[in-house]
């Protein structure tokens, strides 16, 4: 028996919403109340936007942990108190967040983009040699869905050729690459905690190092170009202001506690949903597994979608059909950076638009996003996605 999909006027499998987004309770209003009763509003006078960078930085593994305003601002002072700048080439993926590039275009260097792997949705380590010129400085890898990048050969490579590798860990809070968490693995890296990630405070970001001198140039950079022994009015570089007001520190307190235990809860829902995908969804593929990857944080799970196993309908189709069933946490994510318009004009189209990268180019077009809020609802969250999807399988084969 087939029933009418949602999309034609049909029943939708489900009507009730998700688990919702932001998660918080009275632990928020109470930090938040105390550090507007406080008056220590800002990072300079208060303790907590000090307190979680020490704290964020120790989870991930890191010494050293600097706040600012949100996660591309974190890449580029990262970009910046490493001396990347004009004439210098950042080698990176073009499957991610437009932030990756842009922070390396508006510290006046150039991304280099180079294709991705299939099942990892990450930068190809076999291809990273072949891009190095004199030029580059430094490899960006992105941990995309917190599905940490190949930390090994990024390393050896960076090490063969002297260059910088600056995490792009905006998705990755909590994951591990072979037992270490990421975003210090190498020089620096950047998390974001904006409105839709794993732990947020509307807006926010941080840098995270193991290396002192570094921490101590983006605290001054981010500090307009403060030194921490030195006058108020004595600045030593140009620098911004970058700093984090302290109700932001006091949220992102509360919620870093939040995160081990959320982040139990996704892995489990991932791995159920993964396990019913695979036996009952045939053209739904998904991440290759890599025994490598000790921790996930599960930002996104992203599925390859198959339109020969849907009758030749494209993912676009599939995703309004999903919706119309009621299962609208679903996109279709990232156009490949080598094809945005707003990349081309700011490198020249002529620089990139001959690029072919065929695997970003497929991702961009058969890529299927769930987002990390719907793991931390119950297994018959998960069954209804996989129903949808057998419906929607069933009336179109
Ligand atoms: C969210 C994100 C960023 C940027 O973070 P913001 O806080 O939004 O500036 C950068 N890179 C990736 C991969 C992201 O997901």
């Amino acid at each position: 028996m087939t029933h009418k999909l949602a999309i034609d006027g049909g029943k939708p499998v489900r009507q009730q919403p998700f688990h919702p987004w932001p998660v918080y309770d009275h632990q928020e209003e109470e930090a938040l109340l105390e550090v507007l009763h406080s008056g220590r509003w800002g990072v300079l006078d208060g303790t907590r936007v000090t307190e979680f960078e020490k704290q964020f930085a120790n989870f991930q593994n890191a010494q050293f942990g600097i706040c600012v305003p949100n996660g591309t601002l974190a890449l580029q002072l990262a970009l910046i108190a490493l001396g990347v700048g004009p004439g210098d080439e950042v080698i990176t993926t073009p499957y991610t967040f437009i932030a990756t590039a842009s922070s390396i275009i508006q510290v006046g260097a150039a991304p280099v983009f180079i294709d991705i792997q299939p099942g990892t949705h990450n930068i190809a380590p076999d291809l990273i040699e072949g891009a190095i010129t004199p030029r580059t400085r430094a490899i960006m890898p992105v941990h995309l869905s917190g599905r940490p990048a190949d930390m090994d050969a990024i390393l050896a490579l960076a090490q063969k050729y002297n260059l910088f590798v600056i995490e792009d860990a905006c998705q990755a809070w909590g994951s591990e690459w072979r037992g270490k968490k990421v975003g210090a693995i190498g020089n620096a890296g950047g998390f974001s905690f904006q409105a839709s990630k794993n732990i947020t405070a509307g807006e926010g970001g941080i840098v995270i190092t193991n290396d002192e001198a570094l921490s101590e140039r983006c605290w001054s950079i981010h500090n307009v170009g403060r030194i921490r022994a030195g006058a108020w009015y004595q600045h030593e570089v140009l620098g911004w202001n970058l700093r984090l007001p302290e109700w932001e520190g006091a949220i992102l307190q509360v919620q870093l506690a939040r995160l081990p235990g959320h982040m139990l809860r996704r892995e489990e829902n991932v791995n159920y949903l993964t396990r019913l995908i695979q036996a009952e969804v045939p053209g739904l593929i998904p991440p290759a597994e890599d025994p490598r990857i000790t921790a996930h944080s599960h930002h996104l799970l992203i599925l390859n979608y198959q339109p020969a196993a849907f009758g030749g309908h494209s993912r676009d189709e599939f995703v309004d059909a999903m919706s119309a069933e009621g299962i609208t946490p679903i996109s279709n994510g990232y156009i490949p950076l080598h094809q945005s318009p707003a990349i081309q004009r700011a490198m020249g189209e002529a620089n990139i638009a001959h690029l072919s990268l065929p695997v970003a180019e497929q991702a961009g077009r058969k890529s299927l996003w769930f987002n990390q809020h719907i793991f931390l609802g119950t297994h018959q969250d998960m069954e209804d996605i996989v129903e949808a999807a057998k419906k929607i399988q069933t009336a179109w084969s």
